[in-house]
């Protein structure tokens, strides 16, 4: 959301507000106080029946802090006055928007969730003894509205980062499945362009009766289906370059045989048509790709930050589903800022990329290498338990003593980094394994660097 849609909604919020006469706004305050705990377990409670919704709740950790921050919620969205500070309101919905889309929470469950709490709030003010009836529907309709709006703000939030999540997701996938995408794109081009030319070639040489070579059965159309439109499964020009190729085998090709030599020339035009709307589709796709190629951090080559989300995201789904776990290990090396110091910039990017590399051959291909920034690296490793997780980083550890980088001009130097690890600990949302494995890595460096911490 951008920061004028936030001012707008916010004021809007305020207007509604301003009506609502104070001692309703006091009352309602109050009883959203004093009935939180209640509410919240109410929610909990009404929610868990629902088997969709367990998935997500189920978890001891979500029901402790979710139960503490909606308690909280509740109470911030009724204590605001007309006078406060909205956009400090509006921004909180927004981080639970956030939070939501992170989890890949149904929106319908927190429709449902706001709706119950409605329900259960509206008992609460029937039972008030010290209310007029008319206080009483003003309260209800102070409730509906703020519970209503702040949802309204939670899913534009969620939208937007729902929208940011998927195309994140989807430049990844294609990174994934196409490799080195410059060399590719060029290899693909020469096939179609051969294709093309293998077909003029039999054209001239009078085969037109005999069976004329088929785009699909190509070297290019054989990577588009097994390849290309795998990796550019989605995006649109995939549908055009299936339509066109089949376009070309039954439509094209066929009114060669039919065709006499005055109207041959309209065909080989059509065919050149379609075989550059081909090629024009297949660069949209690359050049889609190079987007993700940027998200790759240029000095080391390993994934960049852009890309931790959406890792983690499928491994939390993946280990959910199969039961398996995975463990972060984040790696600072130490007292780096001394090799810059004392032997140059320049003699630092040739230690970082050295330790890349490292990092790169003393993990599985499974697992994920992350450069964060600087010299501090994180390390996702899959299907492991604390005793692996450890051994693995034990060896990486000595791995890196043993190491000597190179530096520029033939100068040499030992390392030693600071780690910490954390095992995924099965909550739905990854955040707090990061936390951990944060932690873990300061408690490294204070204990007196060069060691691992590990952080249950
Ligand atoms: P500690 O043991 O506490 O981690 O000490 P440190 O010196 O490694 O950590 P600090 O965070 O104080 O300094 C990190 C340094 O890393 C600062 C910066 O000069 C250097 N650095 C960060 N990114 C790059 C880079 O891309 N290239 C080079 N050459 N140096 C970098
Ligand atoms: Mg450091
Ligand atoms: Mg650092």
């Amino acid at each position: 959301m951008s920061n004028v849609a936030v001012y707008r909604l916010a004021s809007d919020w305020q207007k509604a507000l301003k009506k609502i006469p104070e001692h309703i706004r006091c009352y309602v305050k109050e009883a959203a106080n004093s009935h939180k705990e209640l509410l919240a377990s109410y929610f909990y409670a009404s929610l868990l029946n629902d088997q969709a919704a367990n998935v997500f709740l189920s978890h001891d950790e979500v029901q402790k802090r979710l139960s503490r921050s909606l308690q909280k919620w509740l109470s911030e969205l009724f204590s605001v006055a007309p006078d406060d500070d909205f956009v400090a309101l509006v921004e909180l919905q927004r981080q639970v928007g956030d939070v939501h889309a992170r989890i890949d929470l149904p929106l319908y469950l927190v429709l449902s969730g706001a709706r119950l709490l409605k329900e259960r709030f509206f008992e609460i003010v029937q039972e008030e003894p010290s209310l007029e009836l008319i206080d009483k529907m003003a309260a209800q309709q102070f409730i509906a509205e703020s519970i209503d709006i702040a949802i309204e703000f939670m899913s534009r939030a969620y939208a937007a980062s729902y929208d940011r999540k998927s195309r994140a997701e989807e430049s990844y996938r294609v990174f994934a499945a196409v490799h080195n995408s410059a060399a590719e794109r060029g290899r693909q081009r020469a096939a179609l362009l051969d294709w093309e030319n293998n077909l003029m070639f039999e054209l001239a040489t009078g085969m037109v009766d005999k069976q004329l070579s088929t785009i699909n059965s190509s070297e290019f159309g054989l990577w588009f289906h097994h390849k290309g439109a795998h990796a550019f499964e989605n995006l649109k020009e995939t549908q055009v370059i299936q339509n066109t190729m089949e376009h070309i085998d039954q439509e094209v090709l066929p009114r060669f045989t039919q065709a006499n030599s005055a109207n041959q020339l309209d065909v080989l035009r059509e065919l050149r048509t379609q075989t550059r709307l081909i090629l024009l589709s297949m660069d949209l796709l690359f050049e889609q790709q190079n987007e993700v190629e940027a998200g790759r951090d240029t000095l080391t080559k390993l994934l960049g930050r852009k890309y931790l989300p959406v890792v983690l995201g499928r491994e939390v789904a993946y280990s959910r589903r199969r039961g398996v776990k995975f463990a972060l290990l984040s790696i600072d090396l130490d007292h780096f800022k001394r090799v810059n110091d004392e032997y140059g910039h320049e003699s630092g990017d040739a230690v970082l990329r050295q330790f890349a590399e490292l990092l790169n051959a003393q993990c599985r291909a499974g697992d994920y290498i992350f450069r964060l920034g600087g010299e501090e690296f994180l390390v996702l490793l899959v299907d492991v338990n604390v005793d692996t997780a450890l051994r693995i980083a034990k060896k990486i550890s000595e791995r890196i003593q043993r190491e000597k980088f190179i530096l520029p001009f033939g100068h040499e130097l030992n390392l030693t980094a600071s780690m910490g690890l954390a095992l995924y600990d099965g909550h739905p949302d990854y955040t707090p394994t990061l936390r951990r494995v944060d932690k873990a890595l300061y408690q490294a460096k204070h204990a007196g660097r060069n060691r691992i911490e590990l952080m249950t």
